[in-house]
């Protein structure tokens, strides 16, 4: 596996044409050489008349190196979507499907949504492991922009409305390790329990403020701290913590988040928060995550993931 670029000077250089970025896909989907989807077959040539295409010397289909990935029949050129993931990966803050758009020089807005929006898809790594340990976990509201696009009559003003969001900080040496943040439909107990399920690993000790909701979860013992609303940051310091940091990133990067697209959004910070010490190795992450996760269409990233 090369090494990833730790500057935009080495960026560049590594991934300097689509042959490049061709090659560097290539030994990720299939770094002990090709095989073939179809029949497994591990003979095959390069076509000249399709780019980064492999025919099959045993069944004779081709595979495209960006086939059944987040590129699939993607049109734009591998360069633009090796920048934006790494521009989107690296940056500490993140970046906007507008920044994308005009750093990159694409033609719509449209497209770089779908460009971030894709790559987006690609920030929850399918084998990640739950949460262990001590894990603190409490729940939140935040605001969000109701309109999708700036109405057509020109009367501008966002009604703003309030989103719940369940989170959860493993404590390791004193300070926060992984996170994990989700959107929920009401504080109920088994809303919440379905969250540590999915969220903490059986045998993790959780850390709430007391919520009835959490006593019934199974496998995990539980350290309530009944207290009032007031002091919950002195007893979950760290959830809270990251509680602040998404709403201020929120507004600060995207000037508030969209309902429809509030857990994409969620698995991006988290993504960030969880890679903060290795932004580097963050883009190699993103990467392997876009060549095996399968396609994504546009209808799949409109599709609304909560009603309203
Ligand atoms: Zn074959």
């Amino acid at each position: 596996m090369s090494a990833f670029p730790r500057s935009l000077l080495e960026f560049q250089r590594q991934f300097s044409d689509e042959a490049a970025c061709a090659a560097y896909l290539a030994r990720q989907r299939w770094p002990e050489g090709f095989v073939c989807p179809v029949c497994g077959g591990k003979r095959g040539w390069a076509l000249e008349t399709k780019a980064w295409t492999t025919e099959c010397a045993d069944c004779g289909c081709q595979t495209s190196v960006t086939a059944g990935t987040v590129m699939h029949r993607s049109k734009l050129p591998l360069t633009v979507w090796f920048w934006a993931a790494y521009l989107m990966a690296t940056h500490s803050n993140g970046i906007s499907a507008t920044q994308i758009r005009s750093q990159l020089g694409l033609g719509s807005y449209k497209t770089a949504w779908l460009l971030c929006a894709k790559l987006r898809s690609a920030m929850v790594n399918p084998e990640r492991t739950p949460l262990s340990g001590l894990v603190e976990m409490d729940e939140t509201t935040i605001p969000f922009r109701t309109h999708e696009d700036p109405p057509a009559s020109g009367q501008g003003r966002s009604h703003q409305g309030k989103m719940l969001v369940a989170g959860a900080v493993e404590i390791m040496d004193g300070g926060p390790g992984r996170i994990r943040l989700r959107v929920i439909p009401d504080f109920s107990g088994e809303t919440l329990k379905g969250v540590v399920k999915e969220t903490v690993a059986s045998g993790a000790t959780l850390k709430t403020d007391g919520w009835a909701g959490y006593s019934a979860s199974d496998d995990v013992a539980h350290d309530p701290h009944v207290i009032g609303p007031m002091a919950a940051h002195i007893v979950l310091p760290w959830v809270h913590r990251v509680f602040s940091n998404l709403k201020t990133w929120a507004l600060g990067v995207y000037h508030g988040l969209r309902r429809k697209h509030l857990q994409s959004y969620l698995d991006e910070f988290v993504f960030r928060f969880n890679r903060r010490r290795t932004r580097h190795a963050a883009f190699r992450s993103l990467l392997g995550i876009v060549t095996t996760k399968g396609p994504i269409t546009y209808d799949m990233l409109i599709a609304p993931e909560t009603k309203g």
